[in-house]
C-alpha cells in the first residue's frame, strides 16, 4: 500500500479498544498518534517510550497493522509506574498493584489489552528502565514517541538516551509538554521539548494538546 492509500483513520473496532482502554491518552492525541506513525512506519520501527496498560500501543499497534509487512511498535515500561502513578499520588490506581509484591505491576493489564485488540504481533513490549535500554539500543527509530517518567531524571534520561536514535527525517513525538507551568509539569517541556529545538537537529511540525511532532534534520 503506497502512503496515498493509506487509511487516515484506524479502524472502528481498535478505535473503540483505544479510547476505552486504561490510560493517559486524550482521544485527538491518540489519532495523532496514529496518523503520524502510519507514515513513518514504512521507514522502519516506531519506539515507544511508557507504556502503561496500552493505551497509546493500540494506535501505535493499529499504524502497523494498517502498514503490514514487518512494521512494528516497540513499547518500553518497567511497568512499575512513575512517581504520580505510586499510592498517595494524584494518578495512582489501586487495581494495578501486584498484592504479591505490594508493587505497582500494569504489565499484566497492558498484556490484556493487547491480546484483545489482537495486536500482540505488532507491538512488542520490552520490559526494564528506559535509560539501561536506550543505552544498548541500536536501531534507528523512524518515530519515537516519549511518554515515559515525568521527573527530571527520567525526563534527561529520556531525551539523551533516546533522540540519537531518532533516523534522518524520522520524528520525535514528545507528549505532557506544558509551556504554562500553570496547566501541567516542568520536565518533558524543559528538559525534552526545548532542548530538543535548541540542539538545531529538530523543528517542529505540529502541535496538539499536550502533544508536539518534531522532525529530525
Ligand atoms: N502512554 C501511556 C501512559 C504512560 S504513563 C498511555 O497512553 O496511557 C508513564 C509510564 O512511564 C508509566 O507506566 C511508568 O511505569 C513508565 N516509566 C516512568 N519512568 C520510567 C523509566 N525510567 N523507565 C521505564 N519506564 C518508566
Ligand atoms: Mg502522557
Amino acid at each position: 500500500m503506497t502512503a496515498p492509500e493509506m487509511p487516515a483513520q484506524m479502524p472502528a473496532d481498535l478505535l473503540a479498544r483505544a479510547r476505552a482502554a486504561k490510560g493517559f491518552m486524550p482521544p485527538a492525541e491518540g489519532d495523532l498518534l496514529f496518523r503520524y506513525a502510519v507514515a513513518r512506519l514504512p521507514h522502519g520501527p516506531v519506539l515507544e517510550v511508557g507504556t502503561y496498560c496500552g493505551k497509546s500501543a493500540i494506535y501505535l499497534g493499529a499504524a502497523a497493522r494498517a502498514v503490514g509487512g514487518d512494521a512494528v511498535a516497540f513499547t518500553v515500561d518497567h511497568h512499575r509506574g512513575s512517581e504520580e502513578n505510586q499510592a498517595g499520588w494524584e494518578h495512582h490506581d489501586a487495581t494495578l498493584v501486584d498484592p504479591e509484591t505490594g508493587l505497582m505491576d500494569t504489565l499484566p493489564t497492558f498484556r490484556r489489552t493487547l491480546h484483545a485488540a489482537g495486536l500482540e504481533d505488532r507491538v512488542v513490549a520490552v520490559v526494564g528502565r528506559s535509560r539501561a535500554i536506550s543505552h544498548w539500543w541500536r536501531t534507528p527509530l523512524s518515530l519515537l514517541f516519549i511518554d515515559g517518567g515525568h521527573g527530571e531524571q527520567p525526563a534527561r534520561d529520556d531525551y539523551d538516551g533516546w533522540t540519537p536514535h531518532v533516523m534522518p527525517g524520522g520524528l520525535l513525538v514528545i507528549h505532557d509538554v506544558f509551556p504554562d507551568p500553570a496547566e501541567g509539569g516542568r520536565p518533558p517541556y524543559e528538559l525534552i521539548y526545548r532542548p530538543a529545538l535548541a540542539s538545531g537537529r529538530f523543528e517542529e511540525i505540529e502541535a496538539l494538546g499536550s502533544m508536539r511532532v518534531l522532525r529530525r534534520n
